[in-house]
């Protein structure tokens, strides 16, 4: 739930809408919504209150709790959030954590496939084929979203 300062500043956003001779039809569509406010306070000369904040509180009374859960990890990781897909930026950040802790351990990796291979020392995790270079390997990743997130080695052609 919205906190009452959020509510009351919505409360704020509605009434200069109204008026400024907009009306609040479909209000519940955020980008119609943010539209008229947006409208509302350039004709009310107060283009303060239609700065980025308003447009991220207003989106954040719109997320999904699994969306809520994408932003907050996302902040923990020191990740700027972006417009769009919540969940997909979340996994990204969560796919590029998991390599980089996975590279710094330094070792030759095995991976799906590698016993395909002969005398195979396995894949540094960078390149682009394994070190006998029979195989192309890249990270895929295990789980569903960020939240349960295990990277592992797979061979292209497998
Ligand atoms: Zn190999």
């Amino acid at each position: 739930m919205p906190d009452k300062k959020f509510e009351e500043f919505i409360k704020g956003l509605e009434e200069l809408i109204i008026k400024e001779g907009f009306n609040l039809d479909g209000w519940s569509d955020q980008k119609i919504f943010l539209e008229r406010a947006f409208k509302a306070g350039r004709k009310a000369q107060r283009e303060d209150m239609v700065n980025e904040e308003i447009a991220d509180k207003h989106r954040t009374t719109f997320m999904t709790d699994l969306e809520k859960q994408a932003v907050e990890f996302m902040k923990v990781n020191g990740h700027e959030v972006g417009n769009g897909d919540l969940v997909a930026q979340a996994n990204e950040v969560a796919f590029d954590l998991a390599m980089e802790e996975e590279l710094a351990r330094g070792v030759m990796f095995e991976f799906c496939g590698d016993e395909y291979c002969e005398d195979c020392k396995g894949w540094d995790g960078k390149s682009d084929r394994c070190d006998c270079g029979d195989f192309r390997v890249y990270w895929t990743y295990d789980g569903c979203d960020f939240r349960n997130m295990v990277i592992y080695a797979l061979a292209e052609t497998l």
